[in-house]
C-alpha cells in the first residue's frame, strides 16, 4: 500500500485496521518530502517532533481501543501565515525572520484537537501578496507537474506539497484566489468557505475584510473533512459567523445531487482567456449538464472593474494591517541605526520585498486625505455593486460555474517584472472574495501540452461558487463533478 496516497477516509479504515500505524504514516510523508522537497521546495520548515509526537499519541489511543478523532494520523501542512505555537512563523517575509508565536491559529488548533499531525510549515508569496510564491522572501516554490513553472499563489506551497503527496491535506489562506488558483495549477482541490465561516484567530493579517483561512486535498470528501473541523464559530474572532455548521461530509455521494441544479454560467469569465482553458470549462459545464444539471448563462456585469477594486481595497487594509512591523514587536530588527525613527525606517526597507512595499504605498495613497473618497470610497461602492450581481445572480441560479484561472501554470520568472499581468492572475476569483462568497477549484482536465517544446500538460481547474454560506451545496456539486470523471484534454 502507497502511504503518501491515502485519502482521508482510507487512513481512518487503514488506522482501525492496524494496517499501518499513524508514525508510519509520518514517516512515509516526511520520506517523500525527503524525496522530493529539494526539487519542489514547498515547506518553509518542518516540524518533525510535533507530527511524531502526535503520531504516537494517536497510535497510543488504537492501542487502549479509544475513540479517535476525525483526522486522526493524518499528516498536514500548514501556510507559513497561519500561527503556531512555538513553531517559527514567517509569512515568507524576512521582517518575521525569528518570530515564534505564542500561540496557534484556531485553524491550526482544531486540525490538532481532530488528531491531524502537523508535518511543517508552507512557502507563500510575502504576506499571501502574489500569484506565483515568486514574491517568497525566501525561496520560490515549483510546480511538481513541471519544476520550470510556478504553483501558483500565493499558497503555493501548501498546493505544491498535496499535489507532490507530500501532505495529505494542507491549509492556506484565501484573500483574492490564494487557494483556489495554486489548487487550480497544482492539479489539487482547494476551497474558500463564506467570509466568518472559518475563524481568522492566528492567520496573520493581509487584507481583513477579505482573508479566510481555506483547505486544500485531493479530492472534494477530503476537503470537505477538513472544512468540516475548522468551520463555525469562534469567539476569539468576532468576524467569524454564528451560524450553524451543517454535516458536509454527509451530504455528499447523493445520486441526485445535480438532478436538476441550475448552473450560472456567466460569460464575462469567458472572454479573453487561453483556448484551451475555456474548452476544458465547457466540456465541464457538459459533464454537469450530462448528470441532470441545468445550464443557464447569466451575466455579472461589474466584473471588468474587479481587479481595479480589489487592489484598491485589499492595499489600503495591507498598509495599515503592515504598520505593526516595526522592528519593537515582532522578528527582524535593522541592526544598526541612529534613533527610533531611522530604525523604523531600516527594519521596513530591509524587511520587506518589492511587492509588499508596493502595496503599502499604493494603499496609503488611496487611504490620504484628498485621495480617500476618489479611491477607497469609490472601490467600496463598487465592491457592493459586485456583491449585488452576485445576489441577483443566485437568485437564478444555484451554483456559477467559471474556470478558476485564466492561464495555466506559466514558468518561473515570466511575470515577475509586471505586476499588472501578476495582478490579472486573479481575474477570476477576486470577485468571489470581495463578495465573501465560498468558492471552490477542482481539477478540471488538462491541456494537451507540447513535446516539441518540452511543455507536458498542465492541470486545468474549474471554479464553483455558490450564495453565502451554501458551503453544502457547493461541496455536492464540485463532489459530484468530480465523480463524474476526470476527463481527458479537449
Ligand atoms: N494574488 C492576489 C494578491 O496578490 C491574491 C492573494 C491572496 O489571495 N492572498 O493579492
Amino acid at each position: 500500500m502507497e502511504l503518501t496516497q491515502l485519502t482521508i477516509d482510507a487512513i481512518r479504515e487503514g488506522l482501525a485496521a492496524r494496517k499501518f500505524s499513524a508514525e508510519e504514516l509520518v514517516r512515509a510523508h516526511q520520506g517523500e518530502i525527503e524525496r522530493k522537497d529539494k526539487d519542489v521546495r514547498a515547506y518553509l520548515s518542518l516540524s518533525p517532533e510535533r507530527a511524531l509526537e502526535q503520531a504516537r499519541k494517536v497510535d497510543r489511543q488504537i492501542a487502549a481501543g479509544e475513540k479517535l478523532g476525525p483526522l486522526a494520523g493524518v499528516p498536514v501542512a500548514i501556510k507559513d501565515v497561519l500561527l503556531t505555537k512555538g513553531l517559527a512563523t514567517t509569512c515568507a517575509s524576512k521582517i518575521l525572520k525569528g518570530y515564534v508565536p505564542p500561540y496557534d491559529a484556531t485553524t491550526v488548533a482544531r486540525l490538532e484537537s481532530a488528531g491531524a499531525c502537523v508535518l511543517g510549515k508552507t512557502n507563500c508569496d510575502e504576506f499571501a501578496m502574489g500569484s506565483s510564491t515568486e514574491n517568497s522572501g525566501f525561496f520560490t516554490t515549483h510546480n511538481p507537474h513541471a519544476l520550470d513553472r510556478v504553483p501558483g499563489g500565493s499558497s503555493g506551497g501548501s498546493a505544491a506539497a498535496v499535489a507532490a503527496n507530500m501532505a495529505v491535506a494542507s491549509l492556506g489562506s484565501d484573500t483574492g484566489g490564494s487557494i483556489r488558483q495554486p489548487a487550480a495549477l497544482c492539479g489539487v482541490v482547494g476551497m474558500m468557505g463564506t467570509y466568518g465561516r472559518v475563524s481568522r484567530y492566528g492567520l496573520v493579517a493581509f487584507a481583513s475584510s477579505l482573508d479566510h483561512v481555506g483547505p486544500f486535498g485531493r479530492s472534494v470528501r477530503d476537503v470537505a473533512q477538513v472544512l468540516q473541523i475548522m468551520a463555525g464559530r469562534d469567539p476569539l474572532d468576532s468576524t467569524s459567523a454564528d451560524v450553524p455548521v451543517p454535516d458536509y461530509v454527509a451530504a455528499l455521494g447523493g445520486e441526485n445531487d445535480l438532478k436538476g441544479v441550475r448552473v450560472g454560467v456567466p460569460k464575462e469569465y469567458f472572454a479573453g482567456l487561453n483556448p484551451e482553458i475555456g474548452a476544458n470549462i465547457e466540456k465541464g459545464i457538459d459533464l454537469l449538464v450530462k448528470q441532470g444539471a441545468r445550464r443557464v448563462d447569466i451575466s455579472l456585469p461589474h466584473t471588468d472593474y474587479a481587479i481595479a477594486c480589489y487592489y484598491i481595497i485589499c492595499t489600503a487594509e495591507a498598509s495599515s494591517n503592515l504598520a505593526r512591523y516595526d522592528g519593537v514587536r515582532y522578528g527582524y530588527r535593522a541592526p544598526e541605526y541612529s534613533d527610533l525613527h531611522d530604525m523604523y525606517r531600516k527594519t521596513r526597507d530591509g524587511g520587506f520585498g518589492a511587492e509588499v512595499k508596493r502595496r503599502i504605498m499604493l494603499g496609503t495613497y488611496v487611504l490620504s486625505s484628498g485621495y480617500y473618497d476618489a479611491y477607497y470610497l469609490k472601490a467600496q461602492k463598487v465592491r457592493t455593486l459586485i456583491t449585488r450581481d452576485y445576489l441577483e445572480a443566485f437568485e437564478d441560479v444555484d451554483v456559477i460555474v467559471t474556470p478558476t484561472s485564466p492561464i495555466p501554470a506559466f514558468k518561473l520568472g515570466e511575470r515577475v517584472d509586471n505586476p499588472l499581468e501578476m495582478y490579472l492572475a486573479d481575474i477570476y476569483t477576486v470577485t468571489a472574495s470581495l463578495a465573501g462568497i465560498p468558492g471552490i477549484s477542482v481539477p478540471c482536465g488538462r491541456t494537451k501540452g507540447d513535446p516539441a517544446k518540452n511543455e507536458p500538460p498542465l492541470p486545468v481547474g474549474m471554479q464553483i461558487l455558490a450564495s453565502h454560506f451554501d458551503e453544502t451545496r457547493l461541496l455536492q456539486v464540485a463532489h459530484a463533478f468530480e465523480k463524474a470523471g476526470r476527463f481527458e484534454a479537449a
